[in-house]
């Protein structure tokens, strides 16, 4: 029986587009984790995953798949909650004694940093998030998810207690096979200068927001 099982997983290993190469002790402001290292196995995109307790398939897990912003994480931009939303994660991950943050370097809604600074430009003179994209030439979101399902899939987890307000990720999870038991919102008081950006992610992308007013 247990034979089966180590084929059965290692099979579906062989299937996996990404490798995890490292893992080490990283204490932070918010507590210990493991920092986790995976390469993607088709591209040259990497992956981080912060980790922290016994990860188990049949325990629900606290998870977040957190899409880097170089802006709202590392320069506490006021436009959007991207970093508030990833410090909150981590607090509520370190509350639980156990759960993973993926941090995938999809910059920009997938567009990159240069763009996403155009974009930002385009924003100045009066269009909204989506506008700036689309008028840049880029979808309203270029993001894509599989692959930090394969990292949630080869840290162990299988049934996700998922932090987030898209629709389009507890989607994309469920799509690559995991069992999201739960939407965990995650919301951050709006402030005047993010206001607009969290309107337009409520009313044209879908995201659960309340937006009960400026903070
Ligand atoms: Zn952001």
């Amino acid at each position: 029986m247990k034979d089966t099982l180590q084929f059965e997983s290692s099979r579906a290993t062989a299937s996996f587009t990404v490798k995890k190469e490292a893992e080490a002790n990283l204490p932070t402001e918010f507590g210990p984790f493991q920092i986790v290292g995976f390469r993607s196995t088709n591209s040259n995109e990497e992956f981080v995953a912060l980790v922290k307790g016994e990860i188990e398939p049949e325990k629900p897990t606290l998870i977040r798949i957190h899409s880097q912003c170089l802006t709202g994480d590392v320069f506490h931009s006021l436009k959007c909650d991207c970093g508030p939303q990833l410090q909150r994660a981590m607090e509520m991950v370190q509350e639980e004694g156990r759960g993973i943050i993926v941090y995938q370097h999809q910059e920009g809604r997938g567009i990159g940093i240069v763009n996403k600074i155009k974009a930002y430009a385009l924003q100045d003179e009066g269009a909204d998030t989506i506008e700036a994209n689309l008028r840049l030439g880029f979808g309203i979101d270029e993001r894509e998810y599989h692959q930090c399902a394969e990292v949630i899939k080869l840290l162990g987890a299988r049934k996700v207690r998922l932090m987030s307000n898209n629709p389009d990720k507890l989607r994309a999870l469920r799509d690559a096979g995991l069992d999201v038991v739960e939407r965990v919102p995650l919301e951050i008081k709006a402030k005047e200068q993010s206001f607009k950006y969290l309107t337009t992610k409520k009313e044209k992308m879908g995201h659960l927001l309340r937006l009960n007013g400026i903070f």
